[in-house]
């Protein structure tokens, strides 16, 4: 079953083009890498999906009828790491955009919910910690119960285990593994050690490509023309599509 049809989509930043013609689909229960360089677009793209950036041409078709479609980890925290608020706290902002009077303050059932999203995520203990007094790996776990604290059917993240340790990363994609059993997962990510491992299918993203054919896909090129960590889908045999930029940029 499809959860997510991306048509004919471009963006533009004024008269910059972010992304050409992008075409793909995204499976329910998938567990998708966006790879690809710098400022190739991924953050655009998730954004899109999101309907937090509105596309100049195409349309993102979300092909399921769900109270909560989607949970949010963005690529940059938003809120200052010395807002002098607690792990629950921001857990429970998770929950804001559900409600019909936020003014109002949580119920009890709301705090069991965000209690729960942080047992999940394996830090249920530091609940009424100081986000301030957090490491980068517990505070993007406690980001990823916001994202899941009203149980989405897709999870989306945007480089959630940049700028952390190694431990922290391969607990957080287990956790991530673990979530993939009941929710669609679109994750944008740089590891290539990990790509393989967890990753179901992966899209490639960079402005200064198009479209190649499945038979034209191998690690050697793919490498060259797209910057992507290419050696793991040589072994890795993840199917996987590259989204298209302009052909004139390319030869420019
Ligand atoms: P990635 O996440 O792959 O690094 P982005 O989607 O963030 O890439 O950015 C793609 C391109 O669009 C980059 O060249 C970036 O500079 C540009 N861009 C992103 N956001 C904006 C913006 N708000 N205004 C202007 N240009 C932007
Ligand atoms: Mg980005």
């Amino acid at each position: 079953m499809k959860v997510i049809s991306v048509e004919n989509v471009s963006a533009w930043y004024g008269d910059f083009c972010a992304l050409e013609n992008v075409n793909f689909e995204v499976e329910d229960k998938d567990f998708t890498g966006i790879i690809g360089p710098n400022g190739g677009g991924k953050s655009t793209l998730i954004k899109i999906l999101l309907g937090l950036k509105k596309p100049d041409t195409g349309h993102v078709k979300v092909l399921i009828d769900d109270k909560n479609t989607f949970g949010y980890v963005p690529q940059f925290t938003t809120f200052g790491k010395d807002f002098p608020v607690s792990v629950i706290d921001v857990v429970l902002m998770g929950l804001l955009g559900k409600k019909k009077f936020p003014y109002i303050g949580f119920t009890k059932e709301e705090k069991i919910l965000a209690q729960d999203a942080l047992d999940k995520v394996g830090i249920g203990h530091l609940q009424e910690r100081r986000i301030n007094a957090l490491s980068g790996g517990q505070l993007q776990k406690v980001m990823i119960a916001r994202a899941v604290v009203s149980n989405p059917s897709i999870l989306i993240l945007d480089e959630p285990v940049s700028n952390i340790d190694a431990k922290s990363e391969t607990e957080i994609y287990d956790l991530l593994q673990h979530m993939n059993k009941d929710k669609t997962i679109i994750m944008v990510s740089h590891n290539t050690a990990m790509i393989s491992t967890y990753f179901k299918t992966l899209i490639c993203v960079n402005k200064n490509v198009y479209h190649h054919d499945k038979n034209e896909i191998n690690a050697e090129t793919l490498e060259k023309v797209y910057g992507c960590p290419m050696e793991l889908i040589a072994h890795g045999k993840i199917p996987h599509r590259i989204l298209s930029e302009h052909e004139e940029l390319k030869n420019a």
